[in-house]
């Protein structure tokens, strides 16, 4: 079997970059805006994916979304983040992306995003691709092709 090494960047898929799943951080639907910032804030992350109960993709959020929505007129109204609960909130209006999809397919979906989700026909979630990991592997086919053609 070829290894991510031995393939050429118009082989690659996106399965074999992404992150899958079980070691995404994600936050539910019905979470309180309370709990999506902390696992936010503990994670580092600015945005994470939001799954429904049967782990189907709906949506991110980020702690802009949530410290605009909980901003009033002259403070920050904190009661909000155990009152609102994360689907009220979320952004629902992401792009996708499949397993299956290519290199040059992921190049240009993380080129407005920081991490594009990955998800099955069904629309359940199999994990997120970085345009970290695409940068790197963008940079490492521009190095080897310079070293092979010298
Ligand atoms: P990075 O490429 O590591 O800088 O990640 C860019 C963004 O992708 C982060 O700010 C998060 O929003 C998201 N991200 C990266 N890794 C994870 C992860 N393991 N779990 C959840 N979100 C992630």
């Amino acid at each position: 079997m070829s290894t991510i090494q031995d393939k050429q960047l118009t082989e690659i898929l996106i399965e074999d970059l992404m992150i899958s799943s079980e070691k995404v951080a994600h936050v539910q639907l019905n979470n309180p805006l309370e709990h999506a910032l902390l696992v936010l804030v503990k994670s580092g992350y600015s945005a994470v994916p939001v799954l429904d109960a049967s782990y189907k993709l709906a949506g991110t959020i980020g702690k802009t979304l949530i410290l605009n929505e909980i901003l009033g007129l002259e403070r920050f109204e904190i009661e909000k983040l155990s009152e609102m609960q994360v689907h009220e909130v979320m952004n629902t209006d992401i792009p996708s992306i499949s397993k299956q999809d290519t290199f040059m397919q992921g190049l240009k979906a993380v080129i407005n995003y920081p991490f594009v989700c990955v998800s099955d026909d069904e629309g359940y979630f199999d994990g997120i691709i970085t345009r970290r990991a695409i940068l790197k592997q963008l940079k490492r086919d521009y190095y080897t092709s310079k070293n092979n053609q010298s």
